[in-house]
């Protein structure tokens, strides 16, 4: 694929105490072992909320709390159904192209899309927005399901680059082409809330390929989402 271009308003990067401030990705593909899907979930919710009492019992807190019995239950079902749903390839959102019958052959960008996903280094949120764009090919999707691809990806335990990689190999595969973008400009709450506490540091991260690779394309992009184009 392309370049992958990488700038943080803070030294987030530089920051390299020890290996998860360093949001290094490897390879494109979520690290799953091979038996990541043998429990259903219903069965994952009841250990995860069996291991997460168990956390909770050691941070010295009182389960038979009312205001704290349930939360050990509720931290599962967030994370197997809302979260890290997208860990499950059966989540993914299933797309259907249509003919490109007016022959478009123009950018189609969707832009500020509400990006809601978890770094995988500290489990704590990651927030920001989206954007993506193609070149129709043979075929065009429906415009709802460049969100529920972005969605998807987000909704697991994540670092930003791989997000935006996954994000752009997913989108060349359903619309058939290689003429894809994707921005991502994110928050995470382990830089803001731990760490170094940089509260308003975000992190940019750009996938261009194909035709976005050419210094036009990519700036009518950047352009239309009000970014400018780097030197
Ligand atoms: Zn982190």
């Amino acid at each position: 694929m392309s370049e992958l271009l990488l700038h943080s308003s803070s030294d987030h990067h530089s920051d390299i105490d020890h290996f998860g401030d360093m949001h290094l990705s490897s390879g494109s593909d979520t690290p799953l072992h091979p038996d990541a899907f043998a429990l259903n979930d219903d069965e994952k919710v009841e250990r995860i909320s069996h291991h997460f009492a168990k956390i909770m019992d050691l941070l010295g807190l009182d389960l038979s709390d009312d205001s704290l019995r349930g939360t050990p239950r509720r931290v599962a079902k967030m994370y197997v159904n809302e979260i890290f749903r997208g860990l499950n390839p059966a989540h993914k959102p299933v797309v259907t192209t249509f003919d490109n019958k007016y022959q478009y052959r123009k950018l189609v960008i969707e832009r500020n899309i509400p990006l809601q996903s978890t770094c995988e280094h500290h489990f704590q949120p990651i927030f920001g927005v989206a954007h993506v764009a193609y070149i129709p090919n043979g075929r065009v999707v429906g415009l709802s399901k460049l969100n529920r691809i972005v969605d998807f990806f987000a909704r697991r335990p994540q670092v930003q680059e791989r997000l935006t990689m996954q994000i752009a190999e997913e989108l060349q595969r359903v619309l058939g082409t290689d003429d894809v973008a994707v921005y991502i400009d994110a928050k995470h709450m382990c830089v803001q809330a731990r760490g170094i506490e940089h509260h308003g540091a975000s992190t940019i991260t750009a996938e261009y390929a194909g035709k976005f690779l050419n210094d036009n394309t990519k700036r009518e992009f950047l352009h239309a989402i009000g970014m400018p184009m780097p030197a």
